[in-house]
């Protein structure tokens, strides 16, 4: 069945439009304490869609006024040393947010790390104490991606309020605090992992699809209820017959476009809408550490 109004979430033009309000912010705060926001993003070894991800967080803070001050390790760097760059920056007051680029070689111990790291500076939102704050509905630094979800939600003016919200995924980086924040947000949720029996027939009951895989063509049209909502997180890169690449998401974005009432593009939907909330986050913790 077609919708009457399928409408692309655009999260590329929103993400524009809220970093726009926040350079406006920078550039009145920065003049009246003297100093940008700071952001350290840290990355270990290279691996080349880390590096591009990297990359695009550090442009981003420059086009709205935060202080880079980011750190690359080489690939056999010691626990021990990122630890010391952590606690460092921890005290270094140009700095408000801390941000180790996930996955790390297998010799460092990433959970132990991000523990390290000032939950206040925590612009992640993955220290435990943040995570314990949004179980318990607290406010505090949120999770980028599901952070950037909701906005986008809100902004579209979707109410989430008593619908059925289906998570497909459930790490601690997006589908958990996904769950969390819709759930939040009154609506009533199912978490779905590759454990999940039937998963068609549990999409299939989802007014609104919020998918974080990473798994191209898992959601099909034939899986969709008509007039959904789908939130597409996943970005998978795939190879068509031409030997071309290319970014997809976890849902078959042709065919099951036509049948929702809102769908995000893969790339351009949530992937811009994640930048833009560490930006936001960043901000956040520097208005927080001044007025302490
Ligand atoms: P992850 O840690 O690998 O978690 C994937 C989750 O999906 C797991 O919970 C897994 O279940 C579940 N899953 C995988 N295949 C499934 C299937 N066939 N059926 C049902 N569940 C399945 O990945 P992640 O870090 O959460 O990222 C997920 C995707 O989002 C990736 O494509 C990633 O690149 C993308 N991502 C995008 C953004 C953005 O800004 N757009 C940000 C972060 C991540 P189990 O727990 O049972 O293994």
């Amino acid at each position: 069945m077609k919708s009457v109004y399928p409408q692309l979430l655009d999260g590329k033009a929103l993400a524009q439009r809220i970093q726009d309000q926040l350079k406006t912010e920078v550039e009145r705060l920065k003049s009246k304490y003297g100093r940008p926001p700071g952001l350290a993003v840290l990355m270990v070894g290279d691996n080349p869609a880390s590096a591009a991800y990297v990359r695009n967080k550090e442009r981003a803070c420059a086009k709205v006024g935060i202080a880079s001050f980011g750190q690359h390790f080489p690939a056999d760097v010691s626990q021990s040393e990122i630890e010391k760059t952590i606690h460092r920056l921890n005290q270094d007051s140009n700095v408000d947010g801390i941000l180790l680029q996930l996955p790390l070689p297998e010799h460092l111990n990433g959970v132990y790390l991000l523990h390290q790291i000032d939950p206040d500076k925590d612009v992640d939102g993955l220290h435990p104490l943040n995570l314990g704050r949004l179980v318990r509905g607290e406010t505090g630094l949120r999770s980028c991606t599901p952070a950037g979800v909701m906005r986008l939600l809100r902004e579209y003016q979707i109410d989430v309020n008593g619908k059925h919200a289906v998570v497909v995924g459930r790490s601690i980086l997006v589908g958990k605090p996904m769950a969390l924040m819709l759930l939040e947000a009154d609506a009533t949720v199912t978490v779905a992992h590759l454990r999940t029996q039937n998963l068609p027939e549990l999409i299939r009951q989802a007014d609104i699809l919020i998918t974080a895989a990473g798994c191209p063509n898992l959601i099909t049209a034939d899986q969709v209820k008509p007039n959904a909502i789908v939130i597409d997180v996943g970005i998978n890169r795939v190879t068509d017959t031409q030997g071309k690449s290319r970014l997809v998401g976890d849902v078959d974005f042709a065919a099951v476009r036509d049948m929702t009432q809102f769908i995000t593009p893969v790339p351009g939907g949530v992937g811009p809408m994640t930048v833009t909330m560490l930006l936001h986050n960043t901000l956040l913790s520097y208005q927080k550490q001044l007025r302490s």
